[in-house]
């Protein structure tokens, strides 16, 4: 036998969503964008490569320099609050690294990101979640919680809805450890959490280029938090971690925020169409701040819709979670691709 650690050995592994290899998928199973990013990112690409490609032969800037003043800039913070990484998930990662030794505790909302779980299970770290009330406030959530880590997902996936602010400045000052405002989505809704930055010693708020930017292909994330953290987290990470092409890319999505706005407002109109759409055929949705809406059938049987939908190749997240396979999770598409989800999911009733 090797020594591999028993955790290691013995924990499932996560399951990303499946990624069909054939064409002619719709494919609404892990919310990315419908849309291309900005064209400025693949002209930055193109620069970064241009004649023989020499510029790969030199290492990346280790500290992706331009590409944090661009994100402090847009955020109105200094760049010592910024760190970019190679997807969120990377944050996550090292944030569990960085607060919670093996046996301590992390905590998140259930249902929120399941990776949380993961990631926590490879430290070593004890995991605890929390449910929510019918409010969809967090229930049970103690005066003070003595946790190392709380991840709160706003907005939420699967389901859609966020937390106000003053609500989570709430819990941030009822948290002993670090509060991590997992804002993924946060580009698809009317408020942010960012100002709780600077006024909570304790708060962290991460970001992904996956969604709204149109880049989950690049694997890109960032975080805004105190220098002190950044600092911790610039410790742990791979020196090299975003390559010279993640690093131009970032910084050319970054300052392109007309473009930005444009596909957020695209896809929120597509959104709010669709769900007054599907609550005409009886559907209930929770009002969505997000890029997908959490969608229950009149029967609340997510599978049997979910089956219909896979059998006219068209791909959604369903999830046996008691908690969940009531719904689906549908990610937003183009117009068109949601016409003919609708006209689809008309037909299977
Ligand atoms: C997609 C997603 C992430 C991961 O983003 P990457 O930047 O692609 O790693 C993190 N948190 C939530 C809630 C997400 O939905």
């Amino acid at each position: 036998m090797l020594p591999m650690r028993k955790i290691i050995a013995e924990m499932a592994g996560y399951v990303p969503g499946f990624q069909p290899n054939e064409s002619g998928w719709i494919k609404l199973n892990t919310n990315e964008n419908p849309y291309p990013p900005s064209p400025k990112v693949a002209e930055a690409i193109l620069a970064e490569v241009a004649g023989d490609g020499a510029n790969l032969r030199k290492y990346p800037d280790a500290g992706s320099k331009e590409a944090r003043r661009a994100a402090a800039e847009l955020y109105g913070v200094d760049p010592s609050w910024v760190i970019m990484a190679n997807g969120s998930d990377e944050l996550l990662n090292n944030l569990i690294r960085a607060f919670a030794g093996e046996g301590e505790e992390i905590a998140y909302i259930h249902p929120s990101y399941s990776y949380y779980l993961t990631l926590a299970n490879i430290q070593g770290a004890r995991v605890r979640t929390f449910g929510l009330t019918d409010e969809l406030q967090i229930a049970d959530f103690p005066a003070r919680y003595e946790g190392k880590l709380f991840f709160l997902t706003s907005p939420n996936a699967p389901l859609g809805f966020r937390f106000t602010n003053s609500y989570i400045a709430e819990i941030a000052t009822r948290c002993a450890g670090v509060l991590v405002v997992d804002e993924a989505y946060v580009d698809f809704a009317d408020h942010n959490a960012m100002d709780l930055v600077k006024e909570h010693e304790n708060v962290v708020i991460t970001r992904t280029f996956s969604k709204s930017y149109a880049l989950a292909g690049m694997r890109l994330g960032l975080a805004v938090a105190r220098p002190e953290v950044i600092q911790a987290l610039d410790k742990i990470r791979d020196h090299y971690h975003l390559d010279r092409l993640a690093l131009v890319a970032a910084t050319a999505a970054l300052k392109d925020q007309d473009y930005l706005q444009m596909t957020v407002n695209r896809v929120r109109e597509t959104r709010d169409w669709f769900c007054s759409e599907l609550r005409k055929i009886g559907y209930r949705i929770e009002p969505s701040h997000t890029n997908f809406v959490f969608a229950e059938p009149p029967d609340r049987c997510g599978q049997r819709v979910y089956d219909g939908l896979y059998a006219r190749k068209i791909l959604v997240r369903y999830f046996s979670d008691p908690l969940l396979k009531h719904g689906l999770r549908i990610s937003m598409g183009t117009r068109e691709e949601m016409e003919t989800t609708l006209a689809a999911m008309v037909e299977i009733g």
